[in-house]
């Protein structure tokens, strides 16, 4: 492959966020590598992931930042949203709280990143039926009303978490060309 004398055309700064142990650490494993995490305690240990995508025959690379413990202080700084093109919102859809919070990751969001920047809603840990705590219809219906894409994703499973980055990518792709 000529993936190598050919790197990437486009480059797409990603971010996470989202309330603490909503499984946006295990989004981007599964996403970077096919793997899960069960460890409530493990830690990624670097701050972004990437990997590149093929849209239309263009080599895409998404470098994702992942917000290392820091969203439990909500001390997310300026800087870590600068530059985004697609924001992930992860909320869990067993706990109902983090799908409360959302309203103000999705400020920040606007506040900080560009002013174009394509925002996902991320409905995570949908493999967890017996305990959801929010409906698809609830959080599609929040999703239409803030102009938001939305999924919701398994980062155990990886049911569509790939479906996730990519429809993203593809959006940014046909905004940016
Ligand atoms: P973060 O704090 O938002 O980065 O969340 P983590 O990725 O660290 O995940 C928090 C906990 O939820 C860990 O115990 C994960 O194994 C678990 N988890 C993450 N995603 C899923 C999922 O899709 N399904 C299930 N069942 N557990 C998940
Ligand atoms: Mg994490």
């Amino acid at each position: 492959s000529d993936r190598k004398a050919n790197p990437y055309s486009h480059l797409f700064k990603y971010i996470m966020v989202g309330d603490s142990a909503v499984g946006k650490s295990n989004l981007l494993l599964q996403f970077v590598d096919k793997r899960f995490s069960p460890n409530s305690d493990f830690t990624i240990g670097v701050e972004f992931g990437s990997r590149s995508i093929n849209i239309d025959n263009n080599q895409v690379k998404l470098q994702i930042w992942d917000t290392a413990g820091q969203e439990k202080f909500r001390s997310i700084t300026r800087a870590y949203y600068r530059g985004a093109v697609g924001a992930l919102i992860v909320y869990d859809i067993t706990r109902r709280e983090t799908f409360e919070g959302l309203a103000n990751w999705l400020t920040d969001c606007r506040k900080y990143s560009s002013t174009d920047v394509t925002i996902v809603l991320v409905g995570n840990k949908c493999d967890l039926e017996a305990s959801r705590q929010v409906s698809y219809a609830e959080a599609s219906s929040f999703a239409n009303e803030h102009g938001l894409l939305f999924f919701e994703t398994s980062a155990k499973t990886g049911s569509n978490v790939d479906e996730a980055f990519e429809q993203t990518a593809k959006i940014i792709f046909e905004r940016t060309k």
